[in-house]
């Protein structure tokens, strides 16, 4: 068993391992398989304008549909590539996907939207990346105006000076950039300030956006409505992320919030559906009853 493990230099004692070790075990050694790739599939969410309620661009999400444990969530097998060394093949598998794709749905009509990348902060700075990236733009005669990436606060606490040269070159080539899941880090906001002109979007992280009510005390909604108009005064554009209810758009709405992304107008879905809601390009007005759907 040990040796068909390849370089493996530990073994296993499955009896004793409880399920969860097990799972995680099985799945490092799967993510090692070259089939793996064939097993993944990018879903699309689309990000909507909260005024019009428009399709003004989508977040590409992976998906694993594992034979034997069903779906596995990027949260779960994410870290397992990185600590593997293998995520920068899947971020190029991820990446040619959703360049490919995209061309694909403006070479067939639909409206031309830009699709978001999620980048880990290793993959961030390596000295590659933007040419990959760049590299697969051109193989897909993809505009950089189409894609987007997405880095969390922690990204650009690592190194400074390394960062701002990857924010800078993107930035070059073209390429916007947002900042997901803001607020949920350590970054105070003098520093947010720092990158005031190198970062196109703020993601509000979904935290915020769930304690959002009409009747919540003040404080809470007044973080939201503060992140918003700090993003403003720094030129951002805000994206509200995990938006699930009316109320939710119609406080975010008030605040000036332009972009929301969440369960009230669509989950992430495969890109056959993702197509289908781009050629309506916009969403009805979801009445109370109709807030989003409820299956993953
Ligand atoms: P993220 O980039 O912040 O993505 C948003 C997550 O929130 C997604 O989970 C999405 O499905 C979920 N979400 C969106 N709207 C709602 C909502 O209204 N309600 C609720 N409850 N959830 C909502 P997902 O797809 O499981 O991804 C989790 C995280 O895994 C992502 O967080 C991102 O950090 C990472 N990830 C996903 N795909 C990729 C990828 O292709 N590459 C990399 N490096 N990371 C990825
Ligand atoms: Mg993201
Ligand atoms: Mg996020
Ligand atoms: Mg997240």
């Amino acid at each position: 068993k040990a040796k068909e493990l390849g370089q493996n230099k530990y073994q296993v004692h499955t009896p004793t391992m409880d399920i969860e070790s097990y799972k995680t075990f099985k799945l490092s050694s799967d993510l090692r398989s070259p089939l793996t790739l064939n097993q993944f599939e990018i879903y699309y969410q689309p990000k909507v304008c909260a005024a019009t309620h428009q399709i003004t661009g989508a977040e590409a999400l992976i998906r694993w549909h594992h034979p034997k444990w069903g779906n596995v969530f990027p949260d779960e097998f994410i870290p397992l590539a990185e600590e593997l060394g293998i995520m920068s093949q899947i971020d190029q598998w991820i990446c040619q996907t959703v360049c490919n794709q995209n061309k694909a749905w403006q070479e067939a009509g639909l409206p031309a939207i830009p699709i978001s990348i999620n980048i880990s902060a290793k993959r961030f700075l390596e000295t590659e990346m933007i040419t990959d990236i760049t590299d697969l733009l051109v193989k897909n005669r993809l505009d950089p105006g189409y894609l987007e990436v997405e880095i969390v606060e922690s990204t650009l606490l690592e190194n400074n000076t390394a960062v701002i040269a990857v924010l800078d070159g993107l930035r070059k080539k073209g390429i916007k950039i947002n900042l997901d899941d803001f607020g949920k880090g350590y970054s105070s906001l003098s520093y947010l300030m720092s990158f005031k002109g190198k970062i196109n979007t703020l993601k509000i992280d979904k935290s915020f956006i769930d304690d959002l009510s009409h009747t919540a005390d003040e404080n809470s909604n007044f973080i939201t409505k503060s992140i918003i108009e700090l993003a403003q005064y720094l030129g951002m554009n805000v994206v509200a992320e995990g938006v699930e209810t009316l109320e939710q758009l119609e406080i975010l709405k008030s605040y000036k919030c332009n972009t929301v992304q969440g369960y009230l107008f669509s989950k992430p879905v495969p890109a056959d559906a993702f197509a289908e809601l781009l050629k309506k390009g916009k969403f009805d007005l979801p009445t109370p009853e109709n807030t989003g759907t409820s299956t993953p």
